[in-house]
C-alpha cells in the first residue's frame, strides 16, 4: 500500500491542476482496501476514491483522503464457442481494455475507444460514445461495500444503469468501491456503425473490422479534439 501526505493531484487530474490532498491512499488488493476502510482514522475522514480524474474538476485542496486503486489484471473467466467473459482490475485503462479486446478478434467495446479513464470509473459513469454504452457489455460488476465491509456482485440489472448514471453514482445508496468489472464480447462481433460520422470515416478503410472501426472512432476523437 502507498500512502502520501500533502500529495499533489496535478498526475491525477485531467486539467493538471496543481491542488494537493492532506492523504493520498493507493491500495494494490482488496485486502488493503478493507484495512484502509477498517481504520478509525478513515472512518472519521472525508474520502474521495478517484480513477484517472478525468471526469473530476478539483477546485480547492482536498482536506482528506483521497483513494486510489492499482488492482490490475485482465483475465478470461469464460470462454464458449461464441463469447468470452472478461474480468478486469477496476485500476485498467479502459482504453487498453479495449486495445486489448479488439487484438483478439472479440467485439462489443471497439465504438468506446478513445475514452479516457479507468475500468472501474467506466462502470460507475456508464461511459458511452458512437451508439454503445459499457451496459451494454457489462455481466457483473464486483465492490467492496465502504459501510458494511462486504464483497459485492451486482448483475447489470443491479447497476440501474441510465445515461451515464449507475447506482454507484446515487449518493443515497451505500458507497461502492468497483475492483473488478467482468464484461462479455462476442467472437462474432455485429458492427454498430450507423451513429454520427463513423459510417462516413469507416468509407475511408478497405473493409469494417474491430480495427477499423477503433481507428475510426479514434480518428474521429483527435479531429473534434
Ligand atoms: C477528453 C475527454 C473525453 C471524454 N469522452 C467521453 C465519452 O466519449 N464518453 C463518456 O461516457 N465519457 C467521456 N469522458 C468522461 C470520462 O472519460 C469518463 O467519465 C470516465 O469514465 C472517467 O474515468 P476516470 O478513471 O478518469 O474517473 P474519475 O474522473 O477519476 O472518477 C469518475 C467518478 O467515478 C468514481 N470512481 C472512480 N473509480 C472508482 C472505483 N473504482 N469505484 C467506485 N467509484 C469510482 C469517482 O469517485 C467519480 O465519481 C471524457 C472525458 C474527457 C476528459
Amino acid at each position: 500500500m502507498r500512502i502520501e501526505e500533502n500529495y499533489s493531484l496535478k498526475k491525477h487530474n485531467t486539467f493538471h491542476l496543481p491542488v494537493k490532498t492532506r492523504w493520498f491512499m493507493e491500495y494494490m488488493n482488496e485486502e488493503e482496501l478493507e484495512r484502509i476502510f477498517r481504520d478509525e482514522y478513515f472512518q472519521e475522514c472525508l474520502s474521495l476514491h478517484i480513477g484517472s480524474g478525468s471526469n473530476l474538476l478539483f477546485i480547492n485542496d482536498f482536506n482528506g483522503i483521497i483513494l486510489h486503486s492499482q488492482i490490475k489484471g485482465i483475465s478470461v473467466a469464460e470462454e464458449t464457442e461464441d463469447s468470452v467473459l472478461l474480468r478486469i482490475g477496476a485500476a485498467e485503462k479502459w482504453d487498453d481494455v479495449v486495445a486489448y479486446a479488439v487484438s483478439e478478434g472479440w467485439g462489443g467495446i471497439e465504438n468506446l475507444s478513445g475514452i479516457p479513464g479507468e475500468a472501474g470509473a467506466a462502470a460507475v459513469q456508464n461511459i458511452g460514445a458512437y451508439g454503445t454504452e459499457i451496459k451494454d457489455v457489462v455481466e457483473t460488476v464486483e465492490t467492496y461495500n465502504q459501510l458494511s465491509f462486504e464483497k459485492c456482485t451486482f448483475t447489470n440489472e443491479e447497476c440501474l444503469y441510465g445515461y451515464r448514471d449507475s447506482f454507484f453514482k446515487n449518493e443515497h445508496n451505500d458507497p461502492h468501491i468497483v475492483t473488478y468489472i467482468n464484461i462479455r464480447l462476442s467472437k462474432k462481433p455485429q458492427f454498430s456503425v450507423n451513429y454520427g460520422n463513423l459510417k462516413e470515416e469507416l468509407a475511408k478503410y478497405p473493409e469494417i473490422t474491430l480495427q477499423a472501426v477503433r481507428d475510426a472512432v479514434i480518428s474521429i476523437r483527435r479531429q473534434k479534439l
